[in-house]
């Protein structure tokens, strides 16, 4: 049976590298790989996924037919596996559709995003992701401000690190990893 992945990370844990990686791997053995991502971020681009590396991957846009449009596809040309890029912001019933895909077509579904949002609270996608994949995997990068690894994202301000605002900040200049520790450092909510 072919499973639902979720490989979440902070920012700069190199997840759109990874999601270009795993979808050039398929690929150069002549297998079919669908990426798709969010209309939510489109910084990249109109429909791209691109690294920091500076690779770059054409996508299309996850919608509410999602589990139909796949088994079209799969039907004229066998489909074997399906990315899908900043997977948080996607919702409950986008997931269960992904999950469809993976259950009733067979087919891998791998998605990539961040887990929590810079007030350190899980992203809706995240969350269900967490609650219903089989596999789930941690993309590791380091704190900005020591050696141990990031955890959370901090939003920063003119340089000033903020926790307040809306939830969906795009522009990841404006954010940066961070560990827990350094996260109550510099908002200082330690005690
Ligand atoms: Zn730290």
């Amino acid at each position: 049976m072919a499973k639902l992945y979720y490989r979440y990370g902070t920012m700069q844990s190199n997840k759109s590298n990874q999601i270009i990686t795993t979808h050039h791997q398929y690929t150069t053995q002549g297998k079919q790989c669908l990426a798709y991502s969010t209309p939510i971020d489109t910084r990249s681009g109109f429909k791209k996924i691109r690294s920091r590396v500076g690779l770059e991957l054409v996508c299309e846009y996850i919608h509410e037919h999602i589990y139909d449009e796949v088994r079209e596809i799969n039907e004229t040309a066998r489909v074997h596996a399906v990315v899908v890029d900043e997977a948080q912001f996607l919702s409950r019933k986008d997931i269960h559709n992904l999950s469809d895909i993976a259950d009733y077509l067979d087919i891998p579904v791998i998605c990539f995003g961040l887990k929590t949002d810079f007030r350190g609270e899980l992203f809706e996608g995240s969350k269900v992701l967490l609650e219903l994949s089989d596999a789930i995997d941690e993309l590791k990068t380091i704190c900005q401000f020591c050696n141990k690894k990031a955890t959370m994202n901090m939003r920063m301000l003119d340089g000033e690190p903020i926790n307040v605002g809306e939830t969906i900040q795009m522009g990841d200049e404006e954010y940066v990893p961070v560990c827990r520790k350094c996260y109550k450092a510099r908002l200082e909510l330690v005690k």
